[in-house]
């Protein structure tokens, strides 16, 4: 994939990079190493303060970051501009809550034989954070917020088609104030990621991505015995119960599949619902599916924006050509319309079957599949009948069926009666193939901390 900025709404080139050559690369490990020698002797409140200024200049540049990312991965200006307000919030977060997130941990030292015993949180060293260009600020915020507070140092491999995001995230530490080599964006395709990994300074890595990617990078940080945190794909289930409020939760329905032109991680894309409530579900559902506006990401009018790639929406329509071949029916969209730009529609399928690509896949666009069940049994059944684990969505005003499906859905996260979404204050990660590792929370910081324990006698 080349190293370029494609306008997914034109489908025009507007500029392209030369990938680092091999010295460019050493070098850039190098100043990341000599970086985290500085950074892990530097103070929490002296990393707060910085975390605070980037936060700060986030806010100062909304507007102009936003219409970078819409240019260069077609999300809504709108949504762009919430994202950037949002990794805003997760350094004020975290620049105020890592003192104690990272605070040593007292054990019972009696029970130890010492005189005193605690736990000590420590940086781990230069990460490695190959990521994804669907939410192309935020994915990397969630990533590098905690892990500068803790004193590691960040390497960006950053996905191919947002080659600026990726350079004005390294701009806005450095401007923020963290020493040259805190964040490195490194300019290489994802066949450079074996080598990097490789190298001795790379003390770990994440990935947020697709499960052959993580299967790829899981596999190398193997042989060279490398901690990996892997935050991969979806399919959630959004189960609706006769108890619901149906139009709440066609609302929200529309909202969760289609946001960010329906290529989330954690967007419900599988929607199961009770026979009882099923047409009028459906029916509630499909219209507010077709009444969204596709079109110009930048008009604050339109409701979905064109996919990034020309190959992911390739993809999208041979998933839903799939369904339909073998016997599905599409409610509402459905194939691709003429004209510049990888637009692509809302689209509604019933009638799904295990045989075709939709029942197990993720499909990464706005492509809902409709499931009719008869039982709570049977929900929880197609809810946790895909290879993946991430979120899960449950909509039910039944105290006893709230706590059935917080038990039995079977992801990193479950949401009832609400949107699945992240907060720096909650953990988020997945299970099965959805990936390993939680970010966020205290627990995303300490997945890249050495957790040293100390006895004394
Ligand atoms: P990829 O997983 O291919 O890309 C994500 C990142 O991983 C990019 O930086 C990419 O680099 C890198 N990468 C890809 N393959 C490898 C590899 N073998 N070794 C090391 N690094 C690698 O996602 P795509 O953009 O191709 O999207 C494909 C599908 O992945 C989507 O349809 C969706 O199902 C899923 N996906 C999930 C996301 C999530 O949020 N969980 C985000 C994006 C995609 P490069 O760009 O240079 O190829």
């Amino acid at each position: 994939m080349p190293i370029a900025t494609t306008n997914p709404a034109t489908g025009q080139v507007l500029k392209t990079y030369d990938p680092m050559s091999d010295e460019q690369l050493d070098a850039a490990l190098g100043r990341a190493d000599l970086a985290f020698r500085d950074l892990r002797r530097t103070s929490i409140a002296q990393r707060g303060r910085w975390l605070s200024a980037a936060a700060d200049l986030l806010d100062a540049e909304r507007d102009d970051t936003a219409r970078l990312m819409t240019t260069e991965m077609g999300k809504t200006y709108a949504a762009a501009r919430a994202e950037v307000t949002k990794c805003a919030a997760a350094c004020r977060f975290y620049a105020a809550h890592a003192e104690r997130m990272l605070a040593d941990e007292p054990a019972d030292a009696r029970a130890v034989k010492a005189r005193r015993a605690f736990v000590r949180y420590q940086p781990l060293g230069p990460v490695l954070a190959v990521m994804p260009w669907n939410f192309p600020l935020w994915q990397v915020m969630r990533f590098a917020a905690p892990a500068l507070m803790a004193g590691n140092t960040g390497l960006l491999k950053h996905a191919s088609n947002v080659p600026q995001t990726a350079l004005y995230l390294e701009d806005l530490f450095r401007r923020a104030g963290f020493p040259e080599g805190a964040l490195t964006t490194l300019l290489v395709g994802s066949e450079a990621v074996d080598r990097i990994l490789a190298d001795p300074r790379v003390r770990a890595a994440t990935l947020t991505g697709s499960e052959g990617a993580g299967r790829s990078i899981a596999a190398s940080a193997g042989r060279h015995l490398k901690k990996t945190v892997l935050e991969l794909g979806g399919s959630d289930p959004f189960v609706v119960m006769p108890s619901a409020d149906l139009d709440r939760a066609a609302e929200v329905a529309t909202t969760a599949r289609c946001q960010n032109n329906g290529q989330s991680c954690i967007a419900a894309k599988r929607f199961i619902v009770h026979a009882d409530v099923y047409d009028a579900f459906a029916e509630r559902f499909v219209a507010n599916m077709a009444a969204l506006r596709v079109g110009d990401p930048m008009d604050a009018a339109t409701d979905v924006g064109p996919l990034a790639t020309e190959r992911g929406r390739g993809e999208v329509d041979e998933q839903v050509r799939d369904a339909v071949d073998r016997g599905a029916t599409v409610r509402c969209g459905g194939g691709r319309p003429a004209g510049d730009g990888w637009f692509y529609p809302p689209t509604v399928v019933t009638d799904l079957r295990p045989e075709m690509r939709m029942w197990s896949e993720e499909v990464f666009g706005p492509v809902a599949g409709l499931f009719r069940v008869s039982s709570y049994d049977e929900a929880v059944e197609v809810a946790n009948g895909t290879a993946y684990g991430l979120g899960a969505n449950a909509w039910t005003t039944d105290p006893a069926e709230q706590e059935r499906f917080a038990d039995d859905l079977d992801a990193g996260s479950v949401f009832v009666n609400g949107m699945t979404t992240s907060f720096p204050e909650l953990p988020f990660g997945g299970v099965r193939n959805s990936g390993y590792g939680r970010e966020l929370s205290a627990l995303g910081m300490r997945e890249f901390c050495n957790t040293k324990t100390v006895w004394v006698g």
